[in-house]
């Protein structure tokens, strides 16, 4: 059906990163949803896993040449992962989902519901998050509210990559050279016509999270980072402030020294805390800087963002 020439109505595309334990359940779940809808693709992107699910996807797709796997030379992430499958993707639009189903796949309709409507991102935002720690909720509410504050662009609270993306959005991404990409991000940032759409985010189907701490840290910061130049300014901020203090306590010791309480001599512990302080501030200011910089330097090398090894597809 993905034969050449044809135009599949929608391109799935999911990312599978040691996901042997999902793949089989992942098709029975996708099949009843996605064959009604008569003409699409589901491109399966491994994104180096170790375990079986590279052999599993090949003969997914040796079995049934709507499924396309490609696999990549080693792990580059999910962020890479998901633009490899905004690449390869042929169809009038493109759902992105996680391979484990936390996303439920019957979502599909009603966000092609939406797109045939008129609208050109229809993103899916989670009203409960089943199974997942305290800790990754709470660190996520912040997260997502920080963000709102840091940048101009709204990105919308409490969405993730799982949305419906129409062609014209698409080819625009595709057009967007940058790196360290925080998909989400930049799909906030083209604008175009944006809806929602409201879930239930359930439990991770079988195995666990691919996210870890790490990887979570790094996402977080290609969001703030790749959306937001706001971090460039804290050593102003905090420059302003360690001015005003220092002139309140200017202040302070000339008051003391003319009411003749010459007192603060002493203070070897507030002393510390001072050089602390400031050498703190010092550090984190560099570390925005030195953050930047690093990310200019990948601009400049120019390196692909992710390598495909090969693909197994008939096309
Ligand atoms: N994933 C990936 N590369 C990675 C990590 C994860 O392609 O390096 C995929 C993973 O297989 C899944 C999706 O990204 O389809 C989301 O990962 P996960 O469910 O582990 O994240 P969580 O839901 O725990 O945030
Ligand atoms: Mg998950």
């Amino acid at each position: 059906m993905t034969s050449t020439g044809v135009t599949p109505t929608l391109s799935l595309i999911v990312p599978i990163y040691n996901e042997e334990a999902m793949i089989d359940e992942l098709r029975a779940r996708l099949l009843p949803v996605l064959e009604p809808i008569g003409s699409f693709e589901v491109i399966l992107i491994n994104d180096g896993s170790k375990d079986r699910s590279a052999d599993m996807l090949d003969a997914l797709s040796a079995a049934d040449d709507r499924f396309i796997a490609v696999h990549f030379s080693r792990n580059f992430g999910h962020q890479a992962a998901v633009t490899a499958g905004l690449h390869e993707s042929k169809g009038e639009c493109a759902v992105i989902i996680d391979a484990d189903l936390q996303d439920p796949p019957e979502m599909i309709n009603e966000m092609m519901a939406k797109w045939r409507q008129g609208f050109d991102v229809v993103y899916a935002q989670r009203r409960e998050r089943a199974g997942e720690s305290r800790m990754k909720k709470g660190t996520a509410f912040l997260y997502y509210r920080t963000l709102r504050a840091l940048t101009e662009v709204e990105v919308p609270q409490d969405s993730g990559d799982f949305c419906l993306l129409d062609r014209k959005v698409i080819d625009v991404l595709n057009s967007m050279p940058e790196r360290n990409r925080y998909v989400r991000g930049l799909r906030a940032w083209v604008g175009f016509r944006q809806t929602s759409v409201q879930f239930d985010r359930a439990e991770r189907f079988a195995g666990e999270t691919k996210y870890p701490f790490r990887k979570m840290i790094k996402l977080a910061f290609d969001g703030i980072f790749s959306l937001s130049k706001a971090p460039l300014r804290l050593s102003i901020y905090f420059g302003i402030l360690c001015a005003a203090l220092s002139f309140l306590l200017g202040i302070f010791f000339i008051v003391e020294r003319l009411t003749g309480h010459p007192g603060l001599v002493r203070g070897w512990a507030s002393l510390m805390v001072v050089v602390l302080f400031l050498g703190g501030i010092q550090l984190i200011c560099l570390g925005a800087i030195g953050e930047y910089i690093g990310r200019t330097y990948d601009e400049a090398k120019q390196r692909p963002f992710y390598i495909i090894a090969r693909k197994s597809s008939r096309r």
